[in-house]
């Protein structure tokens, strides 16, 4: 049986943990690894390290003194050493982003989340580097091989590929494709609601590509203009949500009847806010308000995925009905109690596939473990 095997088609939510391998300076100070992962069960434990004594503290190695262990759809292991489960950038789309892909020609929505505190591998896991890409440029890579295949297999179908970028920064909507003006304060979009189609984003910016590379284009310009402001945990990291999406539309004529039909899918990936924000306690002023938006997303966003994985309401989302004719569905998931579970409405729930990704770090206690529980409760 392969390791990172496609996962059970059942159900429409995934939960996964990602550890990331370690950083060089990680390395240089000899830091333990507190992770283990079953690749059988799909456990992922973290060991719990005896730091309330001082001398475990300053010595080497961190006494272990307990171990939580948590199961996840999959759990993906990153450290090179030779075990059979280390899970490369092409096992994670293999084992996740094929699937979506699958669903997205068969006309529905997908949306992925990459969770985790900051340096813990979620632009490694969703953009990745040029010698390692990932889910991003590979699903965009698949995309348009299926394409130009189905060009070849079936010429009455054609396709239509767009793209927007935006970013859920303290509430606000910021488009990333317009560009700044830096004399300017930031333009933020207005957000309305559609009878047909739902939320949606307001003159948001919506550009037809052709190719991958020029999806990566427009990622890199919408990269470069992602809010990023310095607090005293880190001066690079970004305390947005960035949702990319892909909009496929299929066009198919019927040669017989001369008819047309659409059918329309969108690609969410959506990389979070650092989880660390949502509780920093040295914040004042913007940062204690920007903290608090980031929590209020990360904390609905955890309670939307749970209510859809939870089996009692399979039987409300898995008939096809019409998108936004689900008055009884909202009551149930709190979609609407942030700005960022609200836009994503049409891409959760219904006939949708939703995954998170929990990115975790091999040596840091604390956060590993928020961000183990966050994701153990949202599945
Ligand atoms: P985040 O987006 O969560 O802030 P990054 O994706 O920037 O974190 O990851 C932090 C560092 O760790 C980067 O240098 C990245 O290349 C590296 N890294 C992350 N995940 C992995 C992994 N699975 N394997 C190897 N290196 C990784």
């Amino acid at each position: 049986i392969p390791m990172h095997a496609r996962m059970d088609p059942g159900g429409n939510v995934r939960v996964v943990v990602r550890v990331r391998a370690f950083l060089p300076r990680e390395i240089q100070r000899n830091a333990d690894c507190l992770i283990r992962m079953d690749p059988i069960t799909q456990t992922t434990t973290l060991l719990v390290p005896n730091d309330q004594d001082p001398a475990n503290l300053r010595s080497k190695s961190r006494k272990v003194v307990d171990e939580k262990s948590f199961t996840f759809d999959n759990s993906f292991w990153s450290h090179d050493t030779g075990d059979a489960h280390y899970a490369t950038q092409e096992d994670v789309y293999n084992s996740l982003g094929e699937e979506f892909l699958d669903h997205n020609f068969e006309g529905y929505h997908t949306c992925i989340f990459a969770y985790g505190q900051t340096g813990s591998g979620k632009s490694y896991t969703m953009m990745g580097t040029p010698d390692a890409p990932g889910l991003i440029p590979r699903t965009c890579e698949d995309l348009f091989e299926r394409i130009a295949q189905a060009h070849a297999e079936t010429p009455n179908i054609s396709y239509n590929v767009r793209v927007s970028y935006f970013e859920v920064y303290n509430e606000h909507v910021r488009d990333l494709l317009m560009p700044v003006n830096p004399s300017q304060p930031p333009y933020y979009l207005k957000i309305r609601e559609s009878p047909v189609e739902g939320p949606y984003v307001k003159d948001l910016t919506e550009v037809p590509v052709r190719n991958i590379g020029e999806i990566l284009r427009y990622m890199r310009v919408g990269d470069a203009s992602r809010t990023t402001a310095s607090t005293k945990m880190n001066d690079t990291s970004s305390r947005s949500h960035a949702v990319f999406t892909i909009m496929l539309k299929q066009i198919h004529h019927d040669m017989d009847t001369d008819e047309t039909t659409e059918r329309s899918s969108r690609i969410r990936l959506v990389d979070l806010a650092g989880s660390e924000r949502a509780k920093s306690t040295e914040a004042t002023g913007q940062r204690l308000r920007e903290g608090s938006n980031i929590n209020k997303s990360l904390t609905t966003l955890g309670r939307v995925i749970a209510a859809l994985a939870d089996p009692k309401q399979q039987g409300q989302h898995s008939t096809p009905k019409k998108r936004g004719t689900t008055p009884q569905r909202d009551a149930v998931v709190p979609y609407r109690d942030s700005i960022l579970t609200w836009l994503l409405k049409d891409s959760l729930g219904g006939n949708s596939k939703t995954a998170m990704i929990a990115c975790i770090s091999p040596s840091d206690y604390d956060e590993t473990l928020s961000t183990l529980r966050y994701a153990d409760q949202a599945k």
